[in-house]
């Protein structure tokens, strides 16, 4: 069985109980982590997820909110005596920058270190991100600020979908990743540039007929009427995430 923890809820500015947006995917022997932001360790313990266990890690843009938590991360499994490869995905723009970010730390002195493999993804819409027998993840750009992807996650031998807009506007390449999803976590930061509000996730989501919308990204002041503002648009199953919550696929 699959299993979707949010392990951030909030927006770019982390709020007491609501971290910046990042999740993590359990699916077979993959463990997939998308997004790092500020103390991945913690978050990853108090979600009751084996360290060990986390095999990916996706990242889908290169701003702090979503970046930053990457270089305490690496130290940390590194320090706890990691020995098994970490796989880290995400766009030319984003893994050239990673890569700088841990060069400055000179990690590669750092004895004994468990191997890194950096996977450039192709900018195109439903790029194959991790294929196995039982999960498979696409991602396609999304209208963000800088180059951004969004996800779609098959669980393979379950039946079931779940989609991912990232940091977006409202786009049809959301709108196909998300297409007759079981599940859409969708960005609520606001209307503006490079973002959406919750009416507009809720217009995707109808748009892609998913059956259950999950706003995210969102500032906990502006919640209770973002909700009010989806509802009134999607007609399936509406909520907020919140850090902690799972589901299961
Ligand atoms: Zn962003």
């Amino acid at each position: 069985m699959g299993q979707l923890t949010i392990l951030g809820s909030g927006y770019a500015i982390p709020e007491e109980g609501h971290d910046n947006t990042h999740l993590y995917i359990q699916q077979g022997n993959h463990g997939v982590l998308v997004d790092c932001a500020s103390n991945p360790i913690v978050q990853l313990r108090r979600a009751s997820i084996d360290l060990d266990q986390v095999t990916d890690l996706i990242l889908t843009h290169f701003h702090p909110d979503h970046v930053s938590g990457v270089p305490l991360l690496l130290m940390d499994l590194w320090l706890l005596g990691r020995k098994s490869p970490l796989h880290i995905y995400g766009l030319p723009h984003t893994i050239d920058r990673a890569q700088a970010m841990m060069n400055l730390y000179d990690w590669k002195k750092w004895p004994h270190f468990f191997p890194v493999m950096y996977n450039r993804l192709p900018e195109q819409e439903m790029g194959v991100v991790i294929s196995s027998p039982d999960l498979k993840i696409y991602s396609s750009p999304v209208k963000h600020l800088i180059p951004t992807i969004g996800l779609r996650v098959e669980f393979i031998p379950e039946e079931k979908t779940l989609a991912y807009s990232c940091d977006t506007e409202p786009c049809p390449q959301v709108a196909k990743l998300a297409t007759k999803v079981n599940v859409l976590i969708h960005e609520a930061t606001g209307a503006g540039l490079g973002h959406s509000s919750a009416l507009q996730a809720a217009q995707i989501a109808r748009q892609a007929e998913a059956e259950q919308l999950i706003l995210i990204h969102y500032s906990i002041q502006s919640a209770a009427e973002t909700l009010a503002s989806a509802r009134e648009i999607f007609p399936g199953s509406l909520q907020l995430a919140e850090d902690f919550m799972k589901l299961s696929f």
